[in-house]
Formats: structure tokens, sequence, C-alpha cells
């Protein structure tokens, strides 16, 4: 047990079935003092982010020792680590350190748990923005980035405090996280910004980003949800064109199947309650039909062979438009954005689009076009999050 050590208000070493270096999560074992995430979350300073570092798993290696879920036990299992120690999950590895929580599904057939790692944020902002960024851009790309993602985070934190185990996951779907890592420009972009944050109104924003918005800003309402939140100007997206219209990003094509799409939408048609969309019989084109102040599309009519047709929100249509669905081929080129429109030609539905990601915020393509021309950190995101204030 050199580099793992168990942490005392939870359970102690001496509950854990033990063999071979095995270790078993779970309450089965009979912990005498066991600490409740929730308790452990809320004795938390709050710049401890909580990341999902993996989903529903049945083995973690954790400084060299397997732990293993048993019976369904339902309390969490808090593991002190030593700085820099090797997690590895999923045959992948991530040095972390903070501590490891070992967040057990209840009534899992699997005996399968969530492995949480709590890192304090200035130690976990560098393996975000080395994950989010090119190691070789820009100084201010990387702190206009560290700032946004810093925002995120606490905004999830807070958010997700009293009603979830981890406040975001490691992945795309919420911010890149590749653990510790020895990156300089990264290190040094989360040290200038140390502890600065975006605001509006006094409270702290959840400062969304993407890879390349295609040149014209999305708002957060009409991208990610119709939350109140949402509803504010840092939010809503900067007027006017944007400078990421020289990458590569800004444009894409993607050829598919027009039958396979077809059938794609119309098994999307229940979830997204369009039932309109079942009814879709061959896909003629996909045009944008309405578009928000800064003329992005919003909304997209998709047009049938005769005179059926259906409107759906981009967001929607992204996801219905990459979703995996049962007995359909896998998606060999997916779309990029819900910035596109669509044309069948013959068999094969072309769409053409504009950036990746959702395009609301900062768009790190045009955060390294501007840090490129010169501008500061805290210009680019003046830019990209109208309105806001930069709170240090
Ligand atoms: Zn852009």
């Amino acid at each position: 047990m050199e580099n793992t050590k168990i942490h005392p208000n939870s359970c102690t070493r001496r509950n854990f079935v033990v063999a071979s270096g095995l270790l078993v999560v779970g309450s089965v074992v009979g912990c005498e003092k066991q600490t409740a995430l929730t308790k452990i979350s809320k004795s938390r300073p709050p710049e401890i982010i909580r990341v999902r570092i993996a989903k529903k798993v049945t083995r973690v290696t954790i400084g060299g020792f397997d732990f293993v879920g048993k019976n369904n036990g339902d309390t969490p299992t808090t593991i002190e680590i030593k700085p820099k120690t090797t997690v590895i999950v999923n045959g992948k590895s991530k040095i972390i350190t903070g501590r490891i929580v070992l967040h057990p599904i209840p009534k899992d057939a699997d005996d399968s748990f969530d492995v949480i790692a709590h890192v304090p944020i200035e130690q976990y902002l560098p393996g975000v923005v080395a994950g989010e960024l090119f190691a070789h851009w820009h100084f201010d790309t990387f702190a206009a980035q560290a700032v946004a993602a810093r925002s995120y985070a606490i905004a999830q934190q807070i958010a997700r405090k009293e009603r979830s185990h981890f406040d975001v996951t490691d992945g795309p779907s919420s911010q890149m996280f590749l653990g510790d890592v020895t990156l300089d420009v990264a290190h040094r972009a989360v040290q200038e910004t140390n502890g600065t944050v975006l605001q509006w109104n006094n409270e702290i924003i959840p400062a969304y980003y993407s890879a390349c918005c295609g040149g014209l800003a999305a708002s957060a309402t009409d991208a990610i949800s119709g939350a109140k939140q949402h509803e504010i100007p840092p939010l809503c997206g900067h007027s006017g064109k944007d400078f990421c219209t020289n990458v590569d990003t800004h444009a894409w094509t993607a050829n598919r199947s027009a039958r396979v799409l077809r059938k794609r939408l119309n098994a999307c048609a229940k979830t997204l309650n369009l039932p309109e969309l079942a009814n879709i019989r061959s896909i003629r084109s996909i045009e944008p039909v309405s578009t928000n102040i800064h003329g992005r599309p919003t909304e997209l009519a998709i047009y049938g062979r005769g005179s059926e047709s259906c409107v759906v929100r981009t967001k929607d249509f992204i996801r219905a438009v990459n979703a995996p669905v049962k007995h359909l081929p896998l998606i060999s080129e997916r779309a990029r954005s819900s910035f596109l429109i669509g044309q069948k030609h013959g068999s094969t539905l072309q769409i053409d689009g504009h950036g990746m990601g959702h395009g609301v915020g900062l768009c790190q393509y045009g955060a390294q076009a501007l840090a490129g021309k010169g501008e500061s950190w805290q210009n680019i995101i003046s830019w990209y999050y109208p309105q806001v204030t930069i709170c240090t």
C-alpha cells in the first residue's frame, strides 16, 4: 500500500476484502465509519472539482492496486492518493492529484461503479486546457480557454452539487481532462489567470465554448437548453463574423446515404417528440428556415419527396443525424455542427456545414486567430462573452 491509502474518514483499509492486491468496493464488507459522498462533497471547499473519469466500470487500478465492485454496495468509497498517482481504467491511464471516489451504481447486476477524481480546480485546469487546445497554440488562447474552463467547471459544480455525484466528465460533451500534464503553456495560462472567472450579475456563468463556430455565434438558449440561466448577454453570442473563417474546420462536407439518414431521422421522431419526422419518406433537401439575430440557423426544414416536410430545431437535428440507431449502419461521416444545409444527389445526401461543435461562447479556432493578431486573453474573452465581467 505504498502508493495508496484510504481516506481516514471513510473506509479503513481493513474494511476491504484484500486478495492478491484486489480491493473490493462497496458497503458489503461492513465499513464501520463510512462517509456518504454527499457528506464528503459538502465538507469540501468549493474549489474541488468532481470529474467523472470512468462510467459504470467494474474494475479500476489505482496506484498499482485493483479495485472491483461487489454485491451492489451503494456507499461511495473515498481513496486518498499520493500526488501524481496513476489511475488505469478501461485500458486508459491518467495521472491524478487529488483523491478518487468510487461511486457504486445502485442495484446494478454487474456491481459496477463510476470513478470520480476529486481535483483542486487549479490542479485540474492544466489537464483541461492541454486536452482542449493544440500544444503549439498561443499563450493568450490558452489563458482565455483556462478562464472559460474554470467558469464552466464552477458553474457546473454549483448547479450539480446537490443532485449528482460528479460535476463534469472528462470528454468532449463536458470538457476534456487529461489528468496531470507537463505542458508548460497550460500551466502558465492557469497560473496567470489564477482564480479568474466570468460573471454576469455577480453569478459565475457556464462559459460554454466549442472548437469552431463556423463564423457565426450560436446562443446557449438555442444550442444548449432553454434554461433561464442561458438568457444572458454573455451567452447570446457576439454580433458580426468571427475570425475562424480561414481554418480547415470552417467548412466541411459529409456525404451520407439518403436512405439511411432518413431512417435515422424517422427513428428519432419519438425521442424528439416530432411525429411529422416519422412521416418523412425521402429527403430531398435540408434548409434553414429561421436564424438567430446573428444569422446562424436555429431551425431546419427537412423537405421530403412529395409535399411532406418537417421543421426541426438545429440542436435536435444534430442529435438525430449523429444518433446511433440499432440495426442501422455506423456513421462514417458525422455532421460536425448544426450550421448546415443538405441536398440530395442520387442516393447520397450531401451535407455542407460550417464549424465544429455547438458554436456557443468562445470559439477555439477563432480565439487562436485573435491571439495571432496580438489580442490579449482579456480581449478574446470580451469578444466571445459580450458584456461579461472578468473577475479575478
Ligand atoms: Zn468562430
